[in-house]
C-alpha cells in the first residue's frame, strides 16, 4: 500500500528535517562528521565536484555533513531552498553581503540593529568602498526615498536588537522589489518559529544561531537561508549573473537557476572568506533547534509576564516589549509573530548610566552578559556594552539611553525572575529617595 504524502508540522520538522538514522551505524543521534576532508571515489567524481558538475563533498571549509544537517533543517524551517551554515552570526551576513555587493554599491539599512551589525555595516562597508545610509525601518517611505541607481540591497531586524521594533516585513519588501533590489531579514530574535520572513517576501534570511536556536549560550554561529525568489538576473547583480572570475568564469545565475545565489554564498564566498561553522558547533545548534518550539513559547511566556510587570512598576520609565497592549508595534506584533515577539527587550530607569550599572550588579538570578537567546535569563546596560561604538544619534536611532537596560528573559519560573527584578528595583529606588532627600 502505498503511503500517503504527508506535510509535517513544525514541532515534527525541527526534530527531524535534515536528519535522518545514520545508515552505516544505525546511529539515531545526529553523527558528529569531525573530518577536514572526504575521499573521492575517483579522479573523475575529484573534478566533477571541483567543477560544480557534481554535488559532492570535498572539504569541510565548504561544506560537511553535520553542518548539512543543520543548513537543511533551518531552510525547512523557514521556507527556504537552501541554507549556508557559518563560524558566527556577522560572519554569515558578512558572506551574505559580499556575495551580491561589489565596491561602488549602496545599502540601505535600518537604524535600529544589533550594534555589532551597525559597525559592522559602517566600518567594514567603508573599507570596501560600499556606500550606506541608515533610515527609520518603521517608515517604508524612507526606504524608498534612500534609493538610488546603485543599491543593491536592504538589510533591517525582524525585531530590532534592543529597542523592540517590529519590521513592517511585507511593506518594505514591497518597495525593495518595485526597483529590483533584495531585502535581507536578521531574524536572530523572532526564530523561524515566531516569524517566517520569506512568507512575507523577504529574500534572504540570516541568523546569529548563537542565540534562540541554540538556545544554551554553549555555541557561537550563523546561518544564512535563501528564498530561492529573487531574481538576480534583473541586471542589477552582475556579480550574480555575469560570469565569475573567482569560479573559472562560471555564471552562477544561468547555471544553478534559483540556487544560484546560495551556490555562490557557499563555494565562492565560504570558500574565501574562510568563517565555516564546525561539525561540533552544528551538532550543538542541532541539539538546540530540537526543542525550539518548546523553548520559544516558554520563552515568550515568561517576556509577557516581565514586560507587564515592569509596565506596572513605579520606577520603571519605558518599557519597550512589543507585545504590550500600549506598544506602537502591538498591529504588526499581531500581523508577523502572532505566537508573541520573542523575549529579548529593554527597559529605562531613572538615574542614567550610573543607576544602570547599580541596577545590574544588584541582580543575583540574572546573568550579566553579552548575549540573548540563553534558557537563562540575561541582562546588560547596552550603552556601555553592545552598543558601546554608536555615537549619541545611533544610540537614539537604536532606542538606547543611558538608562536603558537590556533583558533576556529565559525558561525559569517567572516569579523567581520577577523576585530577582523587584529586588534590584528597589535598590534603584531607595538610592534615589536618599540621594534627592541628601
Ligand atoms: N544579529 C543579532 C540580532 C545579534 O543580537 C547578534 C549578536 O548579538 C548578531 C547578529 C551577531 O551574532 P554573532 O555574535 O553570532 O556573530
Amino acid at each position: 500500500m502505498d503511503i500517503p504524502e504527508r506535510e509535517f508540522g513544525f514541532n515534527t520538522r525541527s526534530l527531524h528535517a535534515g536528519a535522518h538514522p545514520d545508515p552505516a551505524t544505525g546511529a539515531r543521534a545526529l553523527p558528529i562528521y569531525q573530518t577536514t576532508s572526504y575521499v573521492f571515489e575517483d579522479p573523475e567524481s575529484a573534478a566533477a565536484y571541483f567543477n560544480l558538475q557534481e554535488y559532492g563533498n570535498t572539504y569541510s571549509r565548504i561544506m560537511n555533513p553535520t553542518v548539512a544537517a543543520l543548513e537543511e533543517r533551518i531552510a525547512n524551517l523557514d521556507g527556504g531552498v537552501g541554507a549556508v551554515g557559518f563560524a558566527s552570526g556577522l560572519a554569515a551576513q558578512s558572506a551574505a553581503f559580499f556575495t551580491m555587493l561589489t565596491p561602488g554599491d549602496h545599502v540601505v539599512a535600518s537604524s535600529a540593529l544589533y550594534g555589532g551589525s551597525i559597525t559592522q555595516l559602517k566600518h567594514l562597508f567603508r573599507k570596501m568602498s560600499i556606500e550606506l545610509d541608515f533610515v527609520d525601518p518603521d517608515e517604508p517611505r524612507a526606504w524608498k526615498s534612500a534609493i538610488r541607481s546603485n543599491t543593491k540591497l536592504f538589510f533591517a531586524e525582524t525585531i530590532g536588537n534592543p529597542g523592540g521594533n517590529v519590521l513592517d516585513i511585507e511593506a518594505v519588501a514591497a518597495v525593495a522589489h518595485a526597483e529590483g533590489i533584495p531585502l535581507m531579514v536578521d531574524n536572530t530574535f523572532a526564530t523561524p518559529y515566531l516569524c517566517r520572513p520569506i512568507e512575507w517576501g523577504a529574500d534572504i534570511v540570516v541568523y546569529s544561531a548563537t542565540k534562540f536556536i541554540g538556545g544554551h549560550g554553549t555555541t557561537i554561529g550563523g546561518l544564512g537561508v535563501d528564498s530561492g525568489d529573487f531574481d538576480w538576473s534583473n541586471g542589477r547583480f552582475p556579480v550574480v549573473s555575469e560570469p565569475s572570475p573567482a569560479y573559472h568564469g562560471l555564471k552562477f545565475h544561468e547555471t544553478f537557476g534559483f540556487y544560484g545565489y546560495l551556490m555562490k554564498l557557499r563555494t565562492e564566498t565560504l570558500r574565501d572568506l574562510g568563517a565555516a561553522m564546525s561539525p561540533f558547533n552544528a551538532f550543538l545548534l542541532a541539539q538546540g533547534i530540537e526543542t525550539l518550539p518548546l523553548r520559544m513559547d516558554r520563552h515568550v511566556h515568561n517576556a509577557n509576564i516581565i514586560a507587564n510587570y515592569l509596565n506596572d512598576h513605579p520606577v520603571v520609565q519605558r518599557v519597550s516589549y512589543p507585545g504590550l497592549d500600549a506598544s506602537p508595534y502591538k498591529e504588526l506584533t499581531t500581523k508577523y509573530l502572532p505566537k508573541g515577539p520573542g523575549a529579548v527587550f529593554c527597559f529605562d530607569i531613572p538615574g542614567g548610566r550610573d543607576a544602570g550599572l547599580k541596577f545590574i550588579d544588584s541582580l543575583s538570578l540574572f546573568s550579566h552578559l553579552a548575549n540573548v537567546g540563553d534558557a537563562k535569563s540575561l541582562v546588560i546596560h547596552p550603552a556601555t556594552t553592545t552598543h558601546r561604538q554608536l555615537n549619541d544619534e545611533e544610540l537614539t536611532g537604536a532606542g538606547i539611553n543611558a538608562g536603558t537596560i537590556r533583558v533576556s528573559i529565559g525558561i525559569e519560573d517567572a516569579e523567581d525572575l520577577i523576585w530577582d527584578l523587584d529586588n534590584a528595583l528597589n535598590v534603584i529606588s531607595s538610592t534615589s529617595a536618599s540621594t534627592s532627600a541628601s
